[in-house]
């Protein structure tokens, strides 16, 4: 066995406990540390809850105070990324801290915590059933209670995108026509949209509960579309048990749950 002459330690053990001590450090002394942890751990939800197929989805959490947020480095495999990797831009689209290129969906991102307040973090996958109705160009109907404990009515799709949108910030005006969408819509009780011929983007007040309405979404499109096969006139909810589920977990009157 190797001996550092001065410590009397091993010089192998030494340089690894040396290379870790510097990667914490790195992550101790960024003034991003929580956000930049929350990101990192909310990421790794998605392959947890195979919501991503290859390298396509990204979560980001934002300090609201401080106008920024961390997000996801572009194209980094899940198996590879750490907490440090992510990287962290102001609302205005300053890289803040970090050494790779952020995601490329960064710019939309951005546009939905600069239009929807109270939202504090943003997940965008391409998961299947989801994409499916995006790409159908059709609204997610409110059928049953699993979607109504989530979503206060249909989950909405976009517009599609002009050419002159798509040659130009594509990103950025992906972000506008879900704020287009949104205009008579609260983002607090419809926390998700179908962006039409592309995927869904999903929010939250945290980066757990973000990705927990991201795996909601996916579970709902998929019981959508089963009962849409066995019934392509499924009706909706009626209005009084969509109200009882939603309003029962969410707002000033909401009961269920130990929160
Ligand atoms: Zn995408």
């Amino acid at each position: 066995m190797r001996r550092d002459p001065e410590f009397g330690t091993d010089i192998n053990q030494t340089t690894f406990r040396i290379t870790r001590i510097q990667s914490i450090r790195a992550v101790t002394m960024s003034s991003y540390r929580e956000i930049k942890e929350e990101c990192y751990e909310a990421n790794l939800l998605l392959p947890e809850h195979k919501l991503i197929d290859l390298t396509f989805g990204n979560v980001s959490v934002a300090d609201p105070a401080r106008g920024v947020f961390a997000i996801k480095p572009s194209g980094v495999d899940y198996s590879v990324l750490q907490s440090n990797d992510m990287v962290v831009v102001d609302f205005e689209g300053r890289l803040v801290e970090g050494s790779l290129r952020p995601s490329s969906d960064t710019p939309t991102h951005r546009r939905l915590f600069q239009a929807f307040q109270g939202i504090r973090a943003v997940v965008h996958t391409h998961s299947r059933n989801a994409v499916a109705f995006a790409q159908a160009g059709r609204e997610i109907p409110c059928l049953g209670t699993t979607h109504a404990d989530y979503f206060y009515g249909s989950v909405p799709v976009t517009r599609l995108m002009t050419a002159q949108e798509i040659e130009s910030a594509y990103e950025w005006e992906t972000g506008n026509v879900i704020v287009e969408r949104f205009k008579d819509l609260d983002p607090t009780q419809i926390c998700a949209v179908l962006v039409q011929s592309h995927g869904p983007f999903a929010w939250g007040p945290s980066g757990r509960k973000a990705v927990e309405n991201a795996l909601a979404l996916e579970v709902i499109a998929e019981m959508a579309l089963k009962a849409l096969q066995l019934n392509p006139n499924a009706p909706p909810i009626p209005q009084a048990l969509l109200d009882k589920h939603f309003l029962r977990k969410h707002g000033a009157a909401a009961y269920y749950g130990q929160a």
